[in-house]
């Protein structure tokens, strides 16, 4: 793990550049919604590259022609208890989100596990290489979907500067 100030935006701005590229031929719209305020962050670049890479991809594979892929970023306050009383950190949270068929809800706990896949040609180690970056960073990924309406993975990690 090595980390560095990082340009967050610079970093999802780069992916959204590749997948574009990657995508040509197929009508996908990628919007991003960036929250400007969110200053560089202590995270190792090429880990959070790929986090987010695996993420953008699993969505663009989602959907179909017509489809949206957006990427959102925000601060949020983290609220947790202390053995000296409430303590209040800042967290920075990205949501990759798309308007695919969505994930059945017995499906859910699998996603990270290592190998799971519903892909012809996937391997099931993308979203388990996710946790573990994640968790490297000391944050949190979480998913949520609603079938026929479509999947939002968060990443939550400390904004650290
Ligand atoms: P792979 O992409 O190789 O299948 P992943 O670990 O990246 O492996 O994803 C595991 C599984 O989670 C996928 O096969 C798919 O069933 C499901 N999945 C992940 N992201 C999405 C998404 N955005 N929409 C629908 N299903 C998804
Ligand atoms: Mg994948």
């Amino acid at each position: 793990l090595t980390l560095a100030p990082t340009n967050l935006h610079k970093v999802l701005g780069d992916i959204v550049t590749l997948q574009k590229r990657a995508t040509e031929g197929r009508t996908i719209s990628f919007q991003q919604q960036f929250d400007p305020s969110i200053p560089p962050i202590l995270v190792d670049e090429a880990l959070l590259t790929q986090l987010f890479l695996n993420l953008v991809k699993n969505a663009v594979e989602a959907v179909d022609n017509g489809g949206v892929v957006r990427i959102t970023s925000r601060v949020i306050s983290d609220y947790s208890m202390t053995q000296k009383g409430e303590r209040r950190s800042r967290l920075v949270a990205v949501e990759v989100s798309d308007d695919g068929p969505g994930i059945p809800k017995e499906q859910l706990e699998q996603l990270f596990t290592p190998f799971f896949t519903t892909k012809a040609k996937g391997t099931g180690l993308g979203l388990a290489i996710c946790q573990k970056i994640v968790s490297e960073h000391r944050g949190m990924i979480k998913v949520e979907s609603a079938p026929g309406t479509g999947t939002t993975f968060t990443v939550m990690v400390p904004l650290i500067q």
